[in-house]
């Protein structure tokens, strides 16, 4: 394997973990769909200020961020040449529940399903039913616009 020595700068500054190795690549080559790019490297970003540190390296190598969530969608909107970014292993936390005004904040690699049977205790759930919902991130419901079976009533994810 290659030595990329601006990925072993970035990757040691981060509080997350990356990784540019063949079988990574290989792994974050697709999504759900046909398509298929090896990307240049792999993350999952711990917080906020990893994701800045990201779009600064990209901005100053000229590559792009592909922001993946369950990597469930099926027309290869989490394939390319660029840095993968996976919000799903350490950017899933529900920070704040307002039962009065009904809203939630959470970071954006919080499960549907997940989201929901928290906000079960509170008699509340989030509208659009995507149909796999126990796998797909917020994050990646809000890149897609997803809907699911009551959209009819209460609309897709960016009507929310
Ligand atoms: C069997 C099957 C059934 C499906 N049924 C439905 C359905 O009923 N309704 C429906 O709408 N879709 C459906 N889908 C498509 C897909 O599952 C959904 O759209 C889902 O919401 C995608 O979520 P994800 O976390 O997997 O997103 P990903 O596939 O990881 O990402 C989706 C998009 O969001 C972007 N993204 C991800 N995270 C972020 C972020 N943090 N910030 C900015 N952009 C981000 C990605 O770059 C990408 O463009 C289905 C897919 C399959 C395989």
């Amino acid at each position: 394997m290659e030595k990329n020595e601006s990925l072993d700068i970035l990757a040691s500054s981060l509080k997350g973990d990356l990784k540019y190795d063949s079988t990574t690549r290989a792994i974050y080559s697709t999504d759900a769909s046909m398509y298929r790019e090896e990307p240049l490297a792999f993350v999952y970003p711990a917080d906020d200020s990893d994701i800045r540190q990201l779009i600064e390296y990209a901005h100053n190598h000229k590559t792009g961020l592909i922001m993946r969530g369950g990597g469930t969608s099926l027309a290869g909107q989490v394939v390319g040449s660029g840095i993968v970014v996976d919000i799903s292993r350490y950017m899933n936390n529900i920070l704040e529940i307002n039962i009065e005004e009904h809203w939630v904040r959470i970071q954006p690699g919080v499960i549907l399903e997940e989201m929901n049977k928290k906000l079960a205790e509170y008699g509340l759930f989030f509208g659009p039913e995507t149909s796999t919902a126990n796998r797909c991130t917020m994050g990646g419901m809000l890149g897609n616009n997803a809907c699911g079976l009551h959209s009819l009533k209460f609309g897709s994810f960016n009507s929310q």
